[in-house]
C-alpha cells in the first residue's frame, strides 16, 4: 500500500493505494527508490520531503525567541537528571507558580536521591503536601530507591533503563535525556502537543494513541543536529506562555509558518474528543475530639487519599445530611456516645475530577473509645507532622486558629 498525497496533508483522515516502489525525495535532495512496507502515514511522509514544498519548523526563529524570553526557572540552574525528574513530575498537571516553591522545598529537604531514597514516606508526603496527585510523590521516593539499589544511585542514560524506573514514562525519559543528557531525543508534553498541532494543523483526535505517536515522530523529526535541547524547551516554553490555551499569536516566533494561524483555526486546534467529566460530592465531617487528641483515618495505598489524613465523613446530598444522621454515624463508628460542640466554616476542594463540597462540625465524647479499624486517635502536635489531603488541611488550621484564639 502507499499513499496518495493531497494537497493539505494534515486535515483528513490519509488515503492509500496499492503498495508499489515509491519514489521520496531524501533529506539531502537525491532521489532513490523505497519500497514501503505497509502503510506509512502522509503526514510522515510529508515531514520527510524537505526539498521540494515541505512544511519545517522554523527552529531558528524559535531558538532566538526562547533565548531572549524563557523565564527564569530554578530547575533550569541546575541540570542534574534528580533535578530534571524532580521538576518534571511536579509540572504534570501543575502550574509553574505553583511548582516554584515545592520545588525549592524538595532540593532543600532531599538535596539528593540518596537523601530521597532514604526518608520516610510520611516525610516525602508532608513536602508534597498541597500539590496534589500524590502518587508522583510516592513514585519518586520508590525511583529514587530503584535508583540507589540497582544503578549505585546514579540516574541511567540509556532511555529502555530510565523508563523501568517507577512513574517515567515516555515524556519524562525524554526530558531526562534531553535537558541532563543532552541526546537527542523529544520530550513531547502537552505544551508541545499543542503547538505541533496547531503548527502543522494536524486535526486528528489527540484523546487517540495515534495521533499522540505521530506527533511524538514529528517532534523527533524537526529537532536539529546542533543542541536539540534547546529546540525541546523552546517548544515547551512557548506552550506554556505564549501558544496557550488561548493562544497569544502575535507574540509568536512561527506565525509565519504556522498552518494553523494561516487558516484561522487556532482555537480549535488541538482537537480532543473525551474531555473529563466532573463530579460533585457532598460530605459530611465529623472532628471528634477526646481530650487533645482527634480521630484520623490514614488513606490506605490504592486509595485515592492513600497516605494521607482526613478526618471521618458521611457522603451527603447538596442540600446537606442532617446533624443527627452524622451524630448517629460517628456513634456507630466510634462505639460510643459523642456530643456535638460547634460548625466550622464550609471548605470546597478539588481533587483529580472531583468538586467537592465539606460541611465540617465538632464533636467531642468524654471517653475515649478503642479507635475503630483504620483510625487512630493523634494528638495535635502528632498531625502537625502529617500530611493531610487539601480539605481536611483547612478544617485543621482553622481549627488550630480557633484554639489559638480561645
Ligand atoms: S501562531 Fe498562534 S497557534 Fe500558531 S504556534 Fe504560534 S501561538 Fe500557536
Amino acid at each position: 500500500m502507499r499513499l496518495l498525497n493531497n494537497s493539505s496533508y494534515f486535515s483528513k483522515e490519509p488515503e492509500y493505494v496499492k503498495d508499489e516502489p515509491t519514489r521520496l525525495p531524501l533529506r539531502q535532495g537525491a532521489l532513490r527508490l523505497i519500497p514501503f512496507r505497509g502503510l506509512i502515514l502522509k503526514q510522515k511522509l510529508f515531514i520527510r520531503k524537505t526539498n521540494q514544498n515541505m512544511h519545517t519548523l522554523d527552529t531558528k526563529s524559535l531558538k532566538s525567541w526562547f533565548m531572549a524570553h524563557q523565564r527564569e526557572l530554578p530547575w533550569r540552574e541546575d541540570r542534574s537528571p534528580y533535578a530534571v525528574w524532580v521538576s518534571e513530575m511536579m509540572l504534570q498537571q501543575t502550574q509553574v507558580a505553583v511548582v516554584i516553591p515545592y520545588f525549592e522545598r524538595w532540593m532543600k529537604r532531599f538535596p539528593s536521591i540518596q537523601a530521597l531514597a532514604n526518608a520516610p514516606l510520611d516525610d516525602v508526603i508532608k513536602v508534597w503536601e498541597g500539590l496534589g496527585y500524590y502518587s508522583r510523590a510516592r513514585y519518586l521516593h520508590q525511583g529514587a530507591q530503584q535508583i540507589v539499589q540497582n544503578h549505585k544511585g546514579i540516574f541511567p542514560q540509556i532511555p529502555e533503563e530510565l523508563s523501568k524506573i517507577k512513574g517515567i514514562g515516555p515524556y519524562t525519559v525524554g526530558a531526562i535525556c534531553s535537558f541532563a543528557f543532552q541526546q537527542k531525543m523529544a520530550a513531547v508534553d502537552g505544551n508541545v502537543i499543542r503547538v505541533l498541532a496547531r503548527y502543522f494543523m494536524i486535526e486528528h483526535d489527540i484523546a487517540k494513541t495515534k495521533t499522540v505517536q505521530h506527533l511524538r515522530e514529528i517532534a523527533e523529526e524537526i529537532l536539529p543536529e546542533k543542541e536539540p535541547w534547546v529546540i525541546n524547551e523552546a517548544l515547551i516554553e512557548l506552550g506554556a506562555t505564549v501558544c496557550m490555551r488561548k493562544p497569544n499569536c502575535g507574540a509568536c516566533p512561527l506565525k509565519k509558518g504556522c498552518l494553523a494561524y494561516r487558516h484561522n483555526k487556532c482555537e480549535q486546534l488541538p482537537y480532543k474528543s473525551s474531555k473529563t467529566i466532573i463530579q460533585r460530592l457532598y460530605r459530611s465531617v465529623a472532628v471528634i475530639r477526646s481530650g487533645d487528641s482527634l480521630l484520623i483515618k490514614r488513606g490506605v495505598l490504592g486509595e485515592v487519599m492513600s497516605d494521607l489524613h482526613e478526618f471521618p465523613y458521611m457522603e451527603t446530598t447538596s442540600t446537606g445530611g442532617s446533624g443527627e444522621e452524622l451524630k448517629e454515624y460517628i456513634e456507630q463508628l466510634c462505639g460510643t456516645g459523642v456530643m456535638w460542640e460547634y460548625h466550622l466554616p464550609i471548605v470546597k476542594h478539588s481533587f483529580t475530577r472531583f468538586r467537592v463540597e465539606l460541611k465540617p462540625s465538632v464533636f467531642s465524647v468524654r471517653k475515649q473509645a478503642k479507635a475503630p479499624a483504620s483510625y487512630q486517635w493523634l494528638t495535635i502536635s502528632e498531625l502537625e507532622r502529617l500530611a493531610f489531603s487539601s480539605g481536611h488541611r483547612r478544617i485543621f488550621h482553622t481549627l488550630q486558629q480557633r484554639k489559638a484564639m480561645s
